[in-house]
């Protein structure tokens, strides 16, 4: 099959008149779709239970995006089993004709990107910007995992023993449960999701509490795009109620999480005990948090590392396991440093998503907006507030963009992951201190460094511990294809998304030699 060589979907630009009234339209008609209900789906069969999960607008907590069927841990049981008695037929569906339904799946999100990303505004409090890179990070993901999975189903070439044919090709693995956050609800869903689906796994998909209502257009998407219902499940449901029976499941082959680290180590102990009746040892891909810093070096352009921490930093929210949260300086700018980046954060506006002029939006919700307040009560005591007053709305779960200055390695808002709009600024001795600073962490997701000399460069390439490094830009906004994505030590399990290395973790080698008579 000849698919076109991959690129990157391009944005949706919202300076022109044209595509703001369009994207205004989307949301107006995403609004008439406000609060539905929907029934979870299993294997195709819509089910009602007694059981409901209510999504809400971060922006307007009494505005409800939609009523979801919750599962039982009955049906979660189901769902594996029923998923499992369908791997044998989906398994053995030509990989071309997977392939097909994910190009078909890229193009009717395309078609409907304003829709998705007027879905991200609403229900995950996205601003217009941040959710078309979501959109577009979930076409991304399923037009290069089709690329992927071309390029896997021809068969690599292997040593030809003298006398035997030998041969080497991939299989599916089986059932596989896929657990997204809600701070990339389509496109973190969408990525892990469609590298199971079209690499011949089942899969029972259970979406985040927050955020299952992109979840579900998701589920109806897939559906239209021709992946049979056989296929997957779409199993809204609390995690701590249903988590451990997917999870622990005899016949769950894998599983693929995102979140935190907490759960994430939790889901790898638990697979970890087989189970009566299991035969295999369970793979778990858990990405998860992160505490990521920003290094400023002496000699670098400081107004562009003032940008990139700030974007970095409060970019939806400061709500991506990629943000910024900590920023490293070296003493001989960190009084200039600090003063522009307090004019810089001060010029935030924080309001609705709705409106394009907004740059911050609220939090997910009002749990998430008491650990970020509570967070911000610490670092009161261990830092300088520089910023962190500027007027919200009394309406929804905001929080201001919050800079705490002076602050030691070792207090708690430098080491621990808070996942919101609030960023340490730590003090550096010299270029040494600075990086033995942003390597003390026990994550090692993102991180990037402004330096203009060449051997500081040289070395963060060798000796900054991340998974995904930058030089003289932000370190959040990693694109498909180009960075691939994933973090070292706590932030997971090493796995790559959105490059070559993914789709195999979904895969298992056979060899076959066959005696040539
Ligand atoms: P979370 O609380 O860990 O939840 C993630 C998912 O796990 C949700 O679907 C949740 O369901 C489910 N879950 C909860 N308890 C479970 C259990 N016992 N068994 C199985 N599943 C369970 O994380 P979050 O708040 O949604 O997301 C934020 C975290 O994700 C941050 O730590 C962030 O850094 C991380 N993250 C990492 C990456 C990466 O690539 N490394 C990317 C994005 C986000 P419920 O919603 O029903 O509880």
């Amino acid at each position: 099959m000849n698919l076109p060589a991959f690129r990157n979907e391009l944005y949706t630009d919202f300076s022109t008149p044209e595509n703001r009234a369009a994207m205004q339209a989307a949301l107006a008609r995403v609004r008439n779709q406000l609060g539905r209900s929907y029934s979870l789906i299993l294997a195709g069969e819509r089910i009602d239970t007694a059981g409901k999960l209510t999504s809400v607008n971060p922006a307007n907590p009494n505005e409800i995006i939609g009523t979801h069927a919750k599962a039982t841990p009955e049906l979660a049981a189901r769902a594996i089993e029923t998923a499992y008695a369908n791997f044998s037929q989906w398994s053995r569906t030509p990989a071309a004709d997977r392939v097909r339904m994910l190009v078909r799946m890229a193009e009717l999100i395309r078609e409907r990107k304003l829709d998705f990303d007027a879905w991200l505004v609403l229900e995950a409090g996205k601003t217009w910007i941040e959710a078309e890179a979501e959109t577009a990070e979930a076409i991304d993901f399923c037009e290069y995992y089709a690329r992927e999975m071309v390029r896997l189903s021809a068969p690599p070439s292997v040593v030809q023993m003298p006398g035997e044919r030998d041969e080497f090709r991939y299989l599916p693995l089986g059932v596989g449960v896929v657990i997204p956050p809600w701070n990339f609800s389509l496109a973190i869903l969408c990525g892990m999701a469609v590298a199971a689906l079209v690499t011949g796994n089942t899969v029972v998909i259970k979406p985040s509490s927050e955020t299952p209502t992109v979840g579900a257009i998701f589920a109806e998407t897939l559906l239209e795009a021709g992946f049979p219902p056989e296929s997957f499940s779409f199993l809204p449901g609390s995690g701590s109620a249903v988590g451990d029976i997917l999870v622990q499941h005899p016949k769950t082959r894998f599983v693929s999480f995102t979140g935190s680290r907490d759960v994430g180590l939790r889901i790898n102990e638990l697979a970890a005990r087989p189970q009566p009746g299991q035969i295999w040892i369970k793979r778990i891909v858990a990405e998860m948090g992160g505490k990521d810093a920003i290094i400023v070096d002496d000699d670098c352009n400081l107004d562009s590392a003032v940008e990139g921490v700030a974007a970095s930093a409060f970019g939806y929210q400061g709500q991506k396991c990629s943000a910024c949260s900590r920023a490293i300086v070296h003493q001989r700018v960190y009084d200039s440093f600090v003063e522009k980046l307090k004019a810089r954060t001060e010029k935030i506006a924080v309001g609705s998503p709705e409106d394009p002029a907004k740059a911050m939006g609220p939090v997910i919700s009002a749990g998430a907006r008491k650990t970020i307040l509570d967070y911000i009560a610490v670092g009161k005591n261990e830092g300088r507030v520089l910023v962190g007053d500027s007027a919200v709305p009394a309406e929804g779960h905001y929080i201001p963009p919050t800079v705490i200055v002076d602050v030691e390695s070792k207090s708690r808002i430098f080491q621990e992951e808070i996942f919101g709009p609030v960023l340490a600024v730590a003090k550096a001795r010299d270029f040494d201190h600075a990086l033995s600073m942003a390597n003390d962490s026990q994550y090692g997701l993102t991180g990037a460094i402004y330096s203009n000399n060449a051997a500081h460069v040289a070395r963060a390439r060798e000796e900054f511990f991340v998974g995904n490094m930058y030089i003289n830009r932000k370190c959040t906004g990693a694109m498909v294809g180009a960075h691939p994505f994933g973090g070292f030590n706590m932030s997971g399990t090493d796995s790559k998304a959105g490059g070559p290395d993914y789709l195999l973790l979904f895969l298992q080698g056979k060899s076959i030699a066959e005696k040539l008579t």
